[in-house]
């Protein structure tokens, strides 16, 4: 077996372990360094650092304090890497933790990070999700299990600093032309809860004062959030710094195309087992400025859908010009109320979206003015016929079981 090179302990606060960061930055000290070729494991917690809890409350989502996120395991050094590199990362297998064979998916309050649906879902709720082998099934999301699609949603590579300064202009730029929204448009640095591995003092001041927030993928990757992005695969990363520097975290069990309900996926502590080798000088040979991945060749075999539309025409009857986000969400409030037809509610039917191997597309771009989106809900992850029929639908889910709701403070 591979080492171990990153051991978390899920009984302790993720802020006392020093290969653990929360923040990019190139000054963040590599935690580890393995050379090209080597094989190894990094344990991971999930993305809250263990602040979601087993439970039948939602007051956890509610209360998070979100600049906490997201607790990733590395900078891993990789001997010889060199900016312009391409690190291969081979995922050669991805798990739970065994002392902790669950995982959690919930919504953000509206006023504490929201998520795609908010304005039709702006309170805290959650489902816990069970890990049963290779499938999972949830007490809070009654007729449905599924067979795990695991991935890490944040990978990559750390930023140099020129990169990370242009990263964080154009970001605090955009938060200022709505400074006020909620939620807000992006999340600028924050110091005080940055968490970076080893450093401390003074040094840890600067990179606390400049490091970029873990929330949104980036020309490194980092959050993605892709599906697909499963054990089995093998990815192609810019690299940016002496020594690359690797970080992993964010482990889903299975998740919607989009992740919809954002927090999050199926997320859980667990470990990533992977190997690593390098492309010299694979950007410029290869003319690649966002990282590149091959799938895995072991998938869930879901090859019947129902494949819900959408076009970008909002709630309220107004157009949009070619615009995906509107139609993708439109497909999704399709499929929802589709699926209230059975007995869920609308949260519950929600979570199925943002949690089963739910395939979004884009249709089509060019038919002026109306985009095209479309959701592609698998049908053989229920315990009963979802299919339309001319007999109408059957309430399979009676109600009494729900998803814990938190109202705002
Ligand atoms: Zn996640």
């Amino acid at each position: 077996m591979a080492d171990t090179l990153i051991k978390v302990d899920l009984s302790k606060q993720a802020t006392t372990n020093e290969m653990v960061h929360n923040r990019w930055h190139p000054d963040i000290p590599m935690a580890c360094w393995v050379k090209p070729g080597d094989e190894f494991i990094l344990e991971t917690y999930d993305w809250t650092g263990g602040f979601i809890k087993n439970n039948d409350s939602a007051d956890d989502v509610r209360d998070i304090d979100l600049s906490t996120v997201h607790y990733l395991s590395g900078p891993v050094g990789v001997k010889g890497a060199e900016p312009g590199d391409l690190l291969v990362v081979d995922l050669l297998d991805i798990g739970a933790k065994q002392d902790s064979m669950w995982g959690f998916n919930g919504f953000f309050s509206k006023k504490n990070g929201g998520g795609f649906l908010t304005e039709h879902f702006p309170l805290a709720q959650k489902s816990i999700w069970d890990i049963h082998g290779m499938f999972t099934k949830s007490r809070h999301v009654p007729g449905v299990e599924y067979a795990g699609l695991i991935h890490p949603g944040l990978i990559g590579c750390l930023p140099d600093k020129k990169m990370l300064d242009a990263w964080n202009e154009r970001e605090v730029d955009f938060i200022a032309t709505q400074p006020d929204r909620v939620p807000p448009l992006a999340n600028p640095p924050f110091a005080a809860t940055a968490h970076l591995g080893k450093l401390t003092g003074d040094a840890k001041a600067k990179v606390a004062a400049e490091g970029a927030r873990t929330v949104p993928p980036r020309e490194h990757g980092g959050n993605c959030d892709i599906k697909d992005l499963s054990r089995g695969s093998k990815i192609f990363f810019p690299v940016y710094v002496e020594g690359a520097g690797l970080s992993v975290g964010d482990l889903h069990f299975s998740q919607g195309d989009g992740e919809i309900t954002f927090c999050g996926a199926i997320e859980m502590a667990g470990w990533v087992h992977m190997r690593v080798t390098l492309i010299k000088g694979g950007m410029a040979k290869y003319g690649i400025k966002n990282p590149i991945f091959k799938p895995s060749k072991i998938t869930p075999n879901y090859n019947d859908y129902l494949i819900f539309e959408g076009i970008s025409v909002d709630e309220q009857g107004k157009q949009h010009y070619l615009d995906v986000h509107v139609a993708y969400r439109q497909a999704c409030l399709n499929a929802i109320e589709y699926l209230k037809k059975f007995g869920y509610s609308g949260a519950q039917a929600y979570s199925i979206l943002g949690t089963a191997p739910v395939q979004g597309h884009i249709s089509g771009v060019v038919d002026i003015p109306n985009a095209c989106a479309t959701l592609w809900l698998p049908t053989q992850i229920f315990d009963f016929d979802i299919n339309p029929s001319a007999a109408g639908p059957i309430k399979h889910i009676d109600g009494s079981i729900q998803m814990p709701l938190s109202q705002d403070l």
